[in-house]
C-alpha cells in the first residue's frame, strides 16, 4: 500500500495492521519487527510513516462520558471531530485543539499538540488524565501525571516512539455557546505585531497570520486574530459541507506570483484596523478544514512545513533575521502563522517553550531545502527548535540542539527495548 502523510512527502509502501483486540496487537509486535502508529496521518512529514504500520482508526468508541464534570474516555482512534459532535452540544469544548480537528487523539498526545491558547492552558497533555500504553513486550500501563511518570513525559510528544496509546481519558472545558467574539487587529510590521501580541496576551485565544513576503519597512505585518466564546448565544453546531480540491490540480497555479497575490489581497481584506466579529467554532478554529484535501494545491510533488519556536527573549530579532531570509529567497508562503506561547512542559519532547513560533508551509522545489538548512542555522543561532510533528528533514544535529532532554528520552526507549521495536522514517533520520 502506498502511504503518506499531510505534506505528501514521502510517499511509502507500507503494510498495515489494523489490530482488533489487544491481545491480537500484542501477537503483532512480537513478530513485526519495526513498526509505528498510525492516526489519522495529519503530521505533516514522516513521523507516522514506516513500511510496517499500525492503524487505530478502527478504534474510535466512547467509552464513557462524565457529562457532568466534563470527562471524556475515548478509544485511541477517535478524531477531535468525532469529539466535538458529542461534547459541544451538550456544553463542553476540547481544552486545547490544534488548528484541525480531523486527528485522533493518539495523534494529538503522541505529538503533545498546542493550540491558539497554549499562553493560558498549555498543551494537550495538560487535559489529559490519564491513558494506556501498550509497550513493545506487550504489557500495558497506565500513565498520567502521577502514575509511570517517565513514561507520560516520554510518550506526550514523543512521537509513537515508545508505545501504542490505547485509550485515553480527557477533562474538558465548559462553553455556554458557539459563538466566539473574534478582535482582528491589523498591523503594519513586526513591531506592531508583538506589541497587539502583548496587548491582547489575556485573551485565551490568539493567533496572527503574517504576510512572508512583505519587506523593508513591512516586514512582519500581519492580522492578529484573537478572541474567546461568548456568552450570548446557542449551543448549536452542525457539520458544514466542505469544499474538495480535486487529485489533479494543476500545481503551476501555485508560483511564487500567486503566493503574493493572495498575501496582498489576504491582509487588505480589512481596512480598519481594528475589527470585531462573530464567528462559529469551525471558522474560529478550524478555517482550513473547510477545505477537503487543501494539501493538493501544492501538487504531486507535495510540501512540507517549517515550523519553529524561539525562546521570548530572542524572538523578535530571532524572527526578524528569519522574515528576512524568507522574503529575499523569493519563496513565499501562502500559510504563515505566528502564534504566542506559554511556559515549557515537563514532557521530554514537547515543542513549545515560552516565546514566539512561526510556521510555514512551502512547496517541495529544488533550493527548497537548503534554504530551510539555512533558517536551521538561525533558529539555533536565536536559542529555538523544530517542531517533529511538521518536520520531514531536519538534521540530527539541530535537532539534538533544541531538546535538551533527549538523552533521558533515549535512555528509556533503550531502556525498555523501544527502540527495537518503534522507529518511524523520522526517527531513523534522527537516531532516536
Ligand atoms: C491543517 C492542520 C493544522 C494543524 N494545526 C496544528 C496546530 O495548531 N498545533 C499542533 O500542535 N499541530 C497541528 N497540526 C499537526 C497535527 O495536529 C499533528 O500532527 C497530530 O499529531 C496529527 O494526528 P493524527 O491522528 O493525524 O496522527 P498521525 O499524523 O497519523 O501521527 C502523528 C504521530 O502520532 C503518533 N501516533 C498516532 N496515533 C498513536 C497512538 N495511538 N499511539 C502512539 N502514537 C500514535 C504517530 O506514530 C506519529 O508519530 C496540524 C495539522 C494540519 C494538517
Amino acid at each position: 500500500m502506498n502511504l503518506m502523510s499531510w505534506g505528501m512527502f514521502p510517499k511509502i509502501e507500507a503494510d498495515t495492521f489494523a489490530f482488533t483486540n489487544k491481545k491480537a496487537l500484542q501477537n503483532h509486535l512480537k513478530t513485526v519487527g519495526e513498526c509505528i502508529a498510525y492516526g489519522n496521518g495529519r503530521s505533516y512529514g514522516d513521523s507516522a510513516l514506516s513500511h510496517h504500520l499500525i492503524t487505530t482508526r478502527a478504534h474510535r468508541c466512547f467509552l464513557d462520558f462524565d457529562e457532568h464534570h466534563g470527562i471524556l474516555h475515548v478509544e485511541c482512534g477517535v478524531l477531535l471531530s468525532e469529539i466535538l459532535e458529542v461534547i459541544v452540544p451538550r456544553g463542553w469544548f476540547l481544552k486545547v485543539t490544534p488548528g484541525t480537528k480531523l486527528i485522533t487523539v493518539g495523534g494529538a498526545i503522541a505529538s503533545d499538540v498546542h493550540g491558539k491558547n497554549h499562553h493560558m492552558e498549555g498543551c494537550f497533555s495538560a487535559s489529559v488524565l490519564e491513558y494506556n500504553l501498550m509497550l513493545p513486550s506487550g504489557k500495558v500501563i497506565l500513565c498520567s501525571h502521577t502514575k509511570n511518570k517517565k513514561y507520560f513525559y516520554a510518550t506526550c510528544g514523543g512521537m509513537g516512539l515508545t508505545g501504542i496509546i490505547l485509550d485515553a481519558k480527557i477533562s474538558l472545558k465548559k462553553i455556554s455557546t458557539t459563538t466566539i467574539e473574534q478582535t482582528t487587529v491589523k498591523t503594519a510590521n513586526l513591531q506592531e505585531t508583538f506589541d497587539a501580541f502583548e496587548q491582547y496576551s489575556q485573551t485565551p485565544y490568539s493567533v496572527a497570520w503574517i504576510d512572508s513576503q512583505a519587506q523593508g519597512a513591512a516586514l512582519g505585518r500581519s492580522l492578529l486574530m484573537c478572541g474567546d466564546f461568548s456568552t450570548k448565544g446557542s449551543l448549536h453546531y452542525t457539520k458544514k459541507k466542505r469544499i474538495n480540491i480535486p487529485k489533479n490540480f494543476p500545481s503551476s497555479l501555485l508560483s511564487s506570483w500567486s503566493v503574493t497575490l493572495f498575501n496582498r489581497l489576504y491582509y487588505n481584506r480589512f481596512t480598519q484596523n481594528i475589527t470585531t466579529e462573530e464567528v462559529d467554532i469551525d471558522t474560529f478554529f478550524y478555517p482550513l478544514d473547510a477545505i477537503e484535501n487543501w494539501n493538493r494545491i501544492y501538487g504531486k510533488e507535495g510540501f512540507t512545513q517549517y515550523q519553529f519556536i524561539l525562546p521570548k527573549a530572542h524572538s523578535f530579532d530571532g524572527l526578524h533575521a528569519i522574515l528576512t531570509a524568507i522574503a529575499a529567497s523569493g519563496k513565499g508562503s501562502f500559510l504563515a502563522v505566528l502564534k504566542l506561547y506559554g511556559k515549557t512542559n515537563k514532557n521530554y519532547l514537547s515543542f513549545p517553550m515560552e516565546g514566539y513560533s512561526l510556521a510555514l508551509d512551502f512547496k517541495i522545489e529544488p533550493g527548497l531545502f537548503e534554504l530551510l538548512d539555512s533558517l536551521d542555522a538561525l533558529v539555533l543561532k536565536y536559542g529555538g527548535r523544530i517542531y517533529l510533528s511538521k518536520d520531514v528533514r531536519v538534521s540530527k544535529t539541530v535537532f539534538e540542539q533544541g531538546y535538551e532532554q533527549i538523552t533521558r528520552f533515549r535512555a528509556l526507549r533503550k531502556e525498555h527495548k523501544m527502540d527495537k521495536t518503534f522507529h518511524s522514517l523520522q526517527s531513523k533520520r534522527l537516531e532516536l
